[in-house]
């Protein structure tokens, strides 16, 4: 098939080339000129292992533009994969999304051919039948599943292990209202053997919602009980290794540490807190499992205080900055909250991180990046441990206080070391 990718973010990248592996036609658009730059040149504009080669290997069947216009005329089906952030008061922002349909809705009033918009940007139920389509049918002056079709597509792909996501994922959802639409995804999707749940638009967007949601409960849920096992002197480890066993619980993302980051659990979990809220129905849980998320970074810090009361001109290390390892993605990172608290507290902190050093950089140009983790372990009076990097595993840390907040054994061996719920 002939398909257009709006935003060439970790989403529509990943998408765009997979989809490309497939043997379709596959034309990327972005706003940022840059992005559309690195992928006509066969790279990738965001780290993903393996994305760089599955782009140039496709390269005959792919182009890029900035050009909506002429991607949209010129394919069959349209993915949205634009970004869906918080706004300040924790609800969706879906200034990119409404952009995106009223470029696309302009470009279906002059086009004749029938066209679909599918929405694979995580959005909260209802937005697609609600203000994505009255914008595209505006535009358009057409109206949807009629004279163009209309579905949701969420994304379950996890930062790092994104291609094997999408060629092996747990399940695809395709939410539809016409048939043409229903076709079209079913026949994209024909070659990848996994469950396919076909459902309505309003149930795949909640889907999505709802697996981020009860993911980001759980990693609480670990937190809260890691707590109390470090207090009571419990391997926390070991205890959800052997709950993990029980078949209707999963060990899947059941794990003490800092919390959870990124671009999609702190920011979906808050948008459904703001629905629900909206709703009349204020939700208890989700609200606790954000409130432990934002304390357990800074109990790191408390920690270390422990050790050395006062921070004040001491050199603090902070190793990992990605919100999680192979990613050079920063959104959330936990390390964000820790370093703000290192510096209130007057600390000098220095940082190392494989991937995620640029752009840290522009959020935190005044702290000091070392050139590497074996560099910042000999200068830092204490070390803090923030993201499992496998290289990480492999430092020696002997006569270091370290500090860990993600469970790295070999930072155990010859150090003064704590971890922060173990
Ligand atoms: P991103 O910020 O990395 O990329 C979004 C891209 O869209 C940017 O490059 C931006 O320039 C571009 N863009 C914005 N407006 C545009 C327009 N009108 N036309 C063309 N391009 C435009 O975002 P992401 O991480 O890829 O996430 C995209 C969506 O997918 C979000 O809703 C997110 O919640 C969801 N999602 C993300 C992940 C993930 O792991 N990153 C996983 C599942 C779902």
């Amino acid at each position: 098939m002939k398909i257009s990718i709006l935003g060439c973010g970790y989403v529509g990248a990943v998408t765009g080339a997979c989809f490309a592996e497939l043997g379709n036609a596959v034309v990327f658009v972005d706003i940022d000129p840059a992005k559309v730059a690195t992928i006509a040149d066969g790279r990738s504009p965001i780290y993903e292992p393996g994305l760089d080669e599955l782009l140039s290997k496709s390269l005959s069947r792919i182009s890029a533009t900035t050009n909506t216009k002429q991607a949209v005329d010129g394919t069959e089906i349209t993915f949205i994969a634009v970004g869906t952030p918080s706004r300040p008061d924790g609800s969706i922002d879906l200034a990119y999304i409404e952009s995106a349909c009223r470029d696309i809705g302009a470009v279906l009033k002059e086009k004749d051919a029938y066209h679909i918009v599918v929405v694979k940007s995580t959005v909260l139920s209802g937005t697609t039948e609600g203000i994505a389509r009255r914008i595209l049918e505006e535009a358009s002056g057409k109206t949807a599943h009629l004279d163009f079709g209309l579905a949701s597509n969420p994304e379950f792909l996890k930062e790092g292990s994104a291609l094997p996501d999408f060629f092996e994922p747990d399940r695809i959802v395709i939410g539809v209202a016409d048939d043409a639409s229903r076709e079209a995804l079913e026949r994209l999707y024909a070659a990848i053997d996994c469950p396919k749940l076909v459902t309505t638009i309003p149930v795949a967007e909640m889907i999505k919602y709802v697996s981020n949601a009860f993911l980001a409960t759980k990693i609480s849920f670990a937190n809260e009980i890691g707590n109390l096992c470090k207090t009571l002197g419990i391997d926390t480890a070991e205890v959800f290794a052997g709950v993990g066993m029980d078949g209707r619980i999963n060990p899947a993302f059941f794990r003490s540490g800092i919390g959870f980051g990124g671009s999609c659990f702190p920011k979906d979990v808050r948008a459904l807190i703001a629905q629900a809220k909206a709703a009349g129905v204020p939700p208890k849980i989700l609200s606790s499992v954000v409130a432990v998320n934002e304390e357990q970074p800074l109990r790191l810090v408390g920690l270390l205080k422990k050790h050395i009361p006062d921070l004040k001109g001491r050199t603090i290390g902070v190793l990992g900055l990605a919100f999680k390892p192979d990613t050079d993605d920063i959104r959330e990172s936990r390390a964000i909250p820790i370093i703000e608290e290192l510096l209130k507290e007057g600390a000098a902190v220095m940082a190392y991180d494989p991937l995620a050093m640029d752009s840290f950089g522009t959020l935190f140009p005044d702290i000091s990046y070392a050139s590497s983790a074996e560099d910042l372990i000999q200068t830092a009076d204490a070390v803090l441990l923030t993201t499992e990097w496998k290289e990480f595993e492999a430092l020696d840390y002997t006569g270091k206080l370290v500090i860990d907040g993600r469970r790295v054994p070999k930072a155990a061996v010859g150090s003064i070391y704590e971890g922060v719920c173990w």
